[in-house]
């Protein structure tokens, strides 16, 4: 599936907050928000007072965007994620973001084994990790609370991952995730409950964006 490839503190400016997409680098005051907090173009410093003066459609689509560059997922498969939503039972919305959150890369970045989604999604592209002890190389995976995610045995030579285990160590998970830094490996035990998910993503507004 296709990624966004372009300027990536760009996508943080345009939104007018942090979204945490390069991992170590976002807590640095090498951070582009921490420099100049002010949309990207010739024009966003002058025009930076648009972002308060927004219509409901304009706050509907700038909560979609945001979601979608969280997770780094582009147009298409964002709105396929809202149709799945869309035919499950429980809240449209809710159900979204626990699509998003069941994403094999976003569930290796919460088990703390990449500083990032987009490491995440690279780590597990390169082939590096197996799901229920099969190789996989597909970021978009959907994980189901049992499936065991691990690092490839021939994955484990590398300096990388030699030093991964201590850094994992450090990162908090959360509760629905279960990890084992030893073994690099780990599980959801169930889906996370909204208050789990990032408060910041407002998905009554992406469910609205999607209604029209
Ligand atoms: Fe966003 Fe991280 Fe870049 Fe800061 S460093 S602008 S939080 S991606």
């Amino acid at each position: 599936m296709a990624r966004y490839t372009g300027p990536v503190c760009k996508l943080c400016r345009r939104e007018g907050e942090k979204l945490f997409l390069k991992g170590e680098r976002c807590f640095s005051p090498k951070c582009e928000i921490e420099k100049r907090n002010y949309p990207p173009g010739q024009h966003g410093k002058s025009n930076s007072w648009r972002r308060t003066e927004g219509s409901d459609y304009s706050s509907q689509l700038r909560a979609k965007q945001k979601a979608r560059r969280v997770y780094g997922v582009l147009e298409r498969q964002f709105r396929g994620y809202y149709t799945q939503a869309l035919k499950t039972k429980g809240l449209t919305g809710l159900r979204l973001l626990q699509v998003l959150e069941s994403r094999l890369d976003n569930i290796i970045y919460r088990m703390g084994f990449a500083s990032s989604r987009s490491q995440a999604r690279q780590l597990v592209a390169h082939g590096h990790f197996t799901v229920n002890g099969r190789r996989t190389n597909v970021p978009s995976m959907q994980i189901k609370p049992g499936d065991v995610i691990a690092l490839r045995e021939g994955s484990r030579k590398a300096q990388f991952f030699k030093d991964l285990a201590a850094i994992a160590d450090e990162r908090n998970i959360p509760d629905w995730v279960k990890r084992d830094t030893k073994a690099l490996s780990g599980q959801i035990t169930r889906l996370p409950e909204r208050t789990e998910i990032d408060a910041n993503l407002n998905e009554q507004l992406i469910v609205e964006f999607y209604s029209r």
